[in-house]
Parts: structure tokens; sequence; C-alpha cells
């Protein structure tokens, strides 16, 4: 079943009633041996994946491998699905491996001094990187992906002591640590012979039964159908769009506790987007230095074509307190580590600091989520309050805290920009503006933090925007201050209005010329920037408050109240959001 080019597929988890809990989780527990058995028996083989090859993965791994423990051919598919599209992620990355692997060189690592451990040098990394992604043009995710393979590297190299020489070398065998079964490699709903799905969509509910092992092994079906409450959104979607093989999965909560959950996917209609000619309003975004986003909105304006007009003041999403929380997570981790570092090999107090550590990663790795969706769902609210028609973000391919991050909050804070929150922010911006019919463009960062966005010119930054401070400009000051027209602003909030001025100079050429050109911040018409109250516009995430804690309590404020909305977190708890305007 593949998509057409005018759908996307959306997933929504829905738990399975308490009664198949366990029934689900055993199946996912024997499922998730059979597909890491399969692909220990396939990583020898991760060449033959680096060829094109369309189609089902299943297809693809049953050519080379039977099943490590038969027990149902179907079974066997979907079990083959879910270890081929691990081992086609392999591949993709080994290949961006290949093209790295020339350019990996001692010059990435910084040697140890007396004063700094061993590390990596990220000035001749990003050197590298930006070499390179002239390669890549205007593909981001890609991007993301080599900048990870190259950190996987260096990892390797401070463990070894030298850089990989095969991708193998720096890569274990993928296996699955929590259970994920894909019914694609099925017959289908109708017809499945390991499981069989079917909605009622009057009555919003589905019916479900599934093949699984019991206790001694004994391969089943279930004897009752499993009856699952359709949330109204799926319902809605259902009723217009197909839907596709569900994912059995498993969710392990922070305290180590699993719940088996299936993830209805539906085929929805992307919503047509709007017309070059009727596109007014553009919202700009960049990647701060400080806070995570910067964003603002700014309009064409046709009585005078070159004075596009601000509309909104800056909105800042900072993360807060959540810096600190992660950060102590970081550092008990770290902790815990070299606690159990000392212990013997065979020591059995081992087992127990593994599940601490575990349960640490799990926390950590749910805030970050957490915070990518309501990221992305907050500027997609602020682009939506605001009517616009195009997100204008800053490309991905920048890498802003070079050289930044002491201690384990800046260790945080550095990985928190450079790595998987921003993609994850990136992923769900493009596929949810698009379901919104609101355009998303990346637009090149070059100068958009040294230029004053009232006349255009170049501008320094400094550490503040105190008077001591002036002499002295820097390059990730966070002040802006503008030599020629003495306009003064938050580093941050003066690139995402830069960036927005990208977008409206693109939607401007779009109406004039019906051609696509990308412009540089140097060539495109200034704004009157909106002055604002530096801290009444600033969105901060409540400090020493649990993000858990946060949703629940359910608020969020932003200054000035003419404007409000709902927002809804992953986990389905609405936030009160106000906008200022
Ligand atoms: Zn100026």
């Amino acid at each position: 079943m593949r998509a057409d080019r005018d759908q996307q597929p959306l997933s929504y988890a829905i738990r399975l009633p308490d009664e198949v809990q366990e029934d689900a989780l055993r199946l996912l527990d024997t499922s998730r041996s059979v597909v890491n058995a399969a692909l220990i028996k396939l990583w020898p083989k991760l060449d033959d994946f680096l060829q094109a090859r369309t189609g089902p993965a299943w297809k693809h791994v049953v050519d080379l491998i039977d099943s490590p423990d038969p027990h149902g051919n179907r079974q066997w598919r979907c079990e083959a699905e879910t270890a081929g599209r691990i081992m086609r992620g392999q591949a993709e990355r080994k290949q961006v491996f290949a093209l790295i692997q020339p350019m990996l060189s001692d010059g990435f690592m910084r040697p140890k001094t007396e004063q700094r451990a061993a590390g990596k040098n990220r000035k001749s990394i990003k050197e590298a990187i930006e070499a390179l992604q002239k390669t890549l043009e205007n593909d981001d995710t890609a991007f993301v992906t080599m900048q990870n393979v190259v950190e996987q590297a260096c990892n390797h190299f401070l463990k070894q002591g030298t850089f990989p020489e095969k991708y193998e070398d720096m890569q274990a065998v993928p296996l699955l640590k929590v259970g994920m079964l894909t019914y694609a490699g099925d017959d289908g709903m109708a017809k499945g012979q390991s499981y069989r799905l079917s909605f009622d969509v009057q009555a919003g509910m589905a019916s479900l039964f599934f093949r699984f092992p019991d206790e001694q092994g004994q391969w089943q079906w279930s004897k009752e159908p499993v009856t699952l409450t359709l949330p109204t959104c799926v319902v809605e979607h259902l009723k217009e769009g197909a839907s596709m093989a569900p994912t059995l999965r498993e969710l392990v909560k922070a305290d180590g506790s699993r719940v088996a959950v299936l993830d209805v996917i539906v085929q929805v209609k992307k919503a047509p987007l709007a017309d070059w000619k009727s596109v007014e309003r553009v919202l700009g975004f960049d990647w701060g230095v400080h806070g995570l986003i910067t964003a603002v909105v700014l309009s064409t304006n046709p009585a005078e074509p070159d004075k596009p007009v601000q509309l909104s003041r800056p909105l800042f999403v900072n993360t807060g307190g959540l810096d600190g929380h992660q950060a102590r997570t970081r550092r008990q981790i770290d902790a815990l580590q070299a606690a159990r570092a000392k212990l013997a090999e065979d020591d059995p107090k081992r087992a127990a600091y593994a599940q601490e550590i575990n349960q640490c990663w799990r926390l950590y790795e749910a805030r970050n989520r957490e915070l990518a969706h309501l990221a992305a769902n907050l500027l997609l609210l602020f682009a939506s309050v605001w009517e616009c028609s195009l997100i204008s973000g800053e490309s991905l391919k920048t890498l802003k805290t070079t050289g930044r991050g002491k201690g384990v909050r800046g260790k945080w804070r550095n990985w928190r920009n450079n790595t998987t929150i921003r993609a994850d922010i990136w992923h769900i911006l493009r596929y949810k503006s698009h379901l919104l019919g609101m355009r998303f463009r990346s637009e090149k960062p070059r100068g958009t933090s040294h230029t004053c966005p009232r006349c255009g010119k170049e501008a320094h930054t400094y550490r503040s925007p105190r008077l001591e401070h002036r002499p002295d400009p820097v390059k990730w000051g966070r002040w802006l201050l503008c030599a020629h027209c003495g306009y003064s602003a938050d580093r941050d909030y003066a690139a995402s209005i830069n960036i927005a001025r990208l977008g409206i100079a693109f939607v401007m050429q779009m109406q004039a010329t019906g051609k696509a050109k990308a412009f540089s911040v140097t060539e495109v018409a200034s704004v009157k920037p909106v002055r604002y109250m530096p801290t009444g516009a600033v969105l901060l995430f409540p400090p020493q408050t649990l993000l858990g804690r946060l949703l629940q309590a359910g608020k969020i404020y932003v200054n000035g109240w003419k404007k409000s909305a709902t927002i809804r977190s992953s986990y389905a708890t609405p936030l009160l959001l106000r906008l200022c305007s």
C-alpha cells in the first residue's frame, strides 16, 4: 500500500485493554527475540541492503535468511519487515559513513591537556561538514544524519584511539530494545493470518484479533475480539482516508513498567496549499543560541512592496527549568556509570545499576520527545493564530553552539541545540504544516544573526546591551547592536526577523515571476521591527516542575491576552495557551 502524493500517514497510539496486555506483551517479547536473532544473522549482509531496492522490506529479508524461530509464515513476514526496515536504515547510515570516512582525521579530535580531557574539535568538524553539505543541496535531514554519523565516529575515537575504517567497526548490531511488530508483512486487515482488524466508524470502535503465544509458548488466536475505542480525530480521518497496517508496540515508562499499544495508521489527505498569489503572512523562526527557538510573523505590504510589516511580537521558546532537570539526569547517569565501572565483572549489583541507568535514560528521552512535540506544536499554533500560509525556518544545517557549553548543563544544551531535538521539531513541523495547508521552507542562515533587520547592514553581537560590553564584539554574543542605525535587540529575535524577511522576499519573488529564488539576507527589504518588553514576551517552561506535572497543570502563558487557543501535547493533554497579539 503505497501512499499517494497528496496523502500522508498519521499514526495514533491506542492502549490495548488490560485483559489482553499480558498476551500482547508476551507476543512482543517473542517477536522481539526473533527480530533480534534475524538482525544478528542479517548484520554480516548489511551491504546487501545498500542497493536501492523498493517494495516491502520483508521480501528483501526472506530472500536472505529463514526465520530463526518459525511460528507461522505471516508472523515471520511481519518480523522480517521490522528487521528489514532497521537494516535499510542502517544501510543508509553506512552510505553516509562511506562519504565521510575519507575525511575523518585526527584533526577532528582535541588532544588531552592538563586542564581538559580529550574531546571533539568542533570547529574543524564543522568546517568539514560545511564543505560536504554543498553536495547535499537542500536536504536538511541528510545533513543531520551526516552530523550524527560523524559524532558516532568521534565517540569511537575517544574510546578506541583511532577512527573506524568500516562502518561496522563503530556500529554494533542494532538490536531492538523495546518490542515492536509491524503488521505490514501480513495479508491485510480482513485476511491477515497474524492479526485481523476492522473499524466501525459509526460507533467509533475498532475490533482486533491477534495471534500470540501463551505462557507455554503455544500460538493461538484471541478468542474474543479486542474492542478498542477510537479517538474522535481518528474516526474523522477514517471517514475520509484509508487505513494502513497497524504496528503493535510497547511503551516503557520511566519506572520500567510496560504498556502495549496499537498504532492505528490512517492515510490523511494533505490540506491544499495556499496559492502563492494569496500568501501574505510568513512565520519566520530561528534556532536560538540561548533559547530553543525564536519566532516572529511578518506580512507583505502591497502598498509599499519594499516595506514588509511586522505583525507579531517575538515568541521566545525557552526551556527554562527543563535544562536543569535534564542536566541533573545526565549527571546522575554519569555517576551511576562510574559507580558501576568500579564493580567487579561478576558483581550481582551490576544488574541493579544497569536497571537504574536505563530508567534515567528513558526519563531523559521521554522529556526530549515531549519537548520537541511541544515546541513544534507551539510554532504551528502561533502560525495558525496569525493566519500564516508560509513557515520559513532556519535550516538545520547550522551548528550553533560551537565551543560553548561547559559542565553538564551546557553539555545538555549543546546536545539539545545540535542534534535530535532540532531534527525532531523539523520533522514534526514539516509533516504537520502540510496537514494544515501551510507551506514550509528552509532558509539559509548565512548572515541572519549578524545583520540589522531594520537597516539591512552588517551588525555585531555583544555579550549584553550593557555599556561595558560595547567595545568588545563577540561572535556568539546574545545582543545585536547596529552601528549604522542604532538598532539594539536580542540576537535571536533579530535573526528570526531576518529569516522571516527571507521568507517574505521569496513570496514576493514567486508572486512577481512565478519562479523560486532563494535570497541572501543583504539583498532583501528591511522592516521596522516591533518594540517589545524583553521579559514580557518570553515563553518560559516553568522552572522546578516536572514536565509531566506541567502538562497536567496545563498552563503556559505568553504575554498579551487577546488570543487564546488549545494545544495538545503528544500525551493528548490539553494545554491552554494565550498568544500575544
Ligand atoms: Zn541598522
